[in-house]
């Protein structure tokens, strides 16, 4: 097994990073067929248009980094190409919206994804267009005051919000369930730059965290979006875990490891909310299959009877963020839910033999030989033991 490029600093990291790039290897790649992707919505009654173009995609993504995820890394693209994908994005955008959401496959401020003169080509392409204000998704370690007033300047002031992936706010967690190498200090730093720059900070947080049980998800989950807020973030956004084929996270759901979170869990995060916090500042995204994404196995769902109406009740959130709705979902009866609370307390919680028997299968699954694991599970055991009253979520 090798590991040439990677940035590992532990047998764990290494031993992710490898069955993250072997899971991905061979699956399909959205970006080579096609230079951009976008769709369109109502939030909050603004009309918001979402576009991505097509780079060579995620460095983290491209190391192994986030079981979960499949962004979507391609083959590798010059400027001209990416320059002439963003173009034919804008192209095909047919009126103005009030806010448009104009990002890579990636991570829009990571120079070795976005040169610095793909990036000022797209901040004059963007400053040529009327729609009234812009944003884009970046990791947080890609966030300096100077690019952010670079792009307001050539923005015209019309940079209104940047959207960072945080998770889950708990370092232990991002690396060893998630194999994502995340400082929280630099997150939260990102978050004061770009409040200073008077731009808003977005913050995404995961719900279904794997290796997990519900009720530790929900309570996972529920201080993630927390830790956000303490850290003045402008907004947060809950993202139920949709299942993406050729990632280490189908591989674990295929066989019985992961359970996927249902709408229920979502909603329940939602639910513990309520007296404490702006609804308006709690958005909701991929809660709805998204059947003209490629690669997605398992999206969050309930059942057949209930679903249409857990929809709807969502998609109004959704346009119109009000408490109300959550109730009118949490009032909903369906066999689904009772059988969904059964799941709570039946799922497995967090343990490090859980953690063990996962790493193992997937070491079995993608390392024909398992030499790795074999050769270093006693020293990934004790990294664990070391780390587990952090990973069990205590502070
Ligand atoms: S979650 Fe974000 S950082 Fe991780 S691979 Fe996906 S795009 Fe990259
Ligand atoms: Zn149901």
């Amino acid at each position: 097994m090798t590991t040439e490029g990677l940035s590992i600093n532990s047998p764990v990291t290494q031993l992710l990073s490898y069955i993250g790039i072997e899971s991905r290897r061979n699956g399909y790649q959205y970006w080579k067929d096609n230079q951009y992707a976008m769709h369109d919505c109502t939030c909050m009654g603004e009309s918001w248009g979402f576009v991505w173009f097509r780079t060579s995609g995620c460095i983290q993504e491209r190391r192994g980094s986030c079981i979960y995820c499949k962004y979507g890394t391609g083959p590798f693209f010059n400027d001209e190409q990416i320059i002439d994908g963003f173009k034919a994005a804008l192209s095909g955008i047919t009126k103005n919206y009030d806010f448009l959401f104009a990002s890579s496959s990636g991570s829009l401020l990571d120079i070795r994804e976005v040169s610095q003169d793909v990036y000022l080509n797209y901040l004059e392409l963007l400053s040529l267009t009327d729609h009234n204000s812009f944003g884009f998704e970046t990791r947080c370690e890609t966030i300096s005051s100077e690019r952010i007033r670079q792009t307001q300047e050539k923005l015209g002031g019309r940079l209104r919000q940047v959207f960072m992936g945080l998770e889950i706010a708990n370092e232990s967690i991002l690396k060893y369930c998630l194999n994502k190498q995340q400082n929280l200090d630099r997150f939260a730093g990102a978050i004061k730059i770009l409040a200073n720059e008077g731009v808003s900070s977005c913050v995404n947080v995961l719900v279904g965290i794997p290796f997990y049980s519900i009720e530790e998800r929900i309570q996972l989950s529920f201080e993630s979006v927390k830790w956000a807020f303490d850290n003045e973030a402008y907004r947060v956004f809950l993202f139920p875990i949709n299942v993406k084929d050729h990632t280490p996270l189908s591989f674990l759901f295929g066989s019985k490891l992961y359970s996927p979170p249902s709408l229920w869990e979502m909603i329940e995060v939602m639910k513990l909310f309520p007296d404490k916090i702006d609804e308006k500042k709690i958005g909701i995204s991929w809660y709805r299959p998204h059947k003209d994404v490629p690669g997605i196995i398992h999206s969050p769902i309930t059942c057949r009877k209930c679903n249409a109406d857990v929809l709807n009740l969502l998609d109004k959130y959704d346009k119109n963020p009000q408490f109300s709705y959550i109730q009118q979902l949490s009032n909903i009866e369906c066999s689904c839910k009772n059988k969904w609370n059964e799941d709570k307390s039946a799922l497995k919680c967090f343990s490090v033999d859980y953690l063990m028997e996962s790493y193992q299968e997937l070491s079995k699954r993608w390392d024909k030989t398992n030499s790795y694991y074999i050769a270093n599970h006693e020293s990934i055991r004790n990294e664990l033991k070391a780390m587990e009253k952090k990973l069990k979520g205590y502070k």
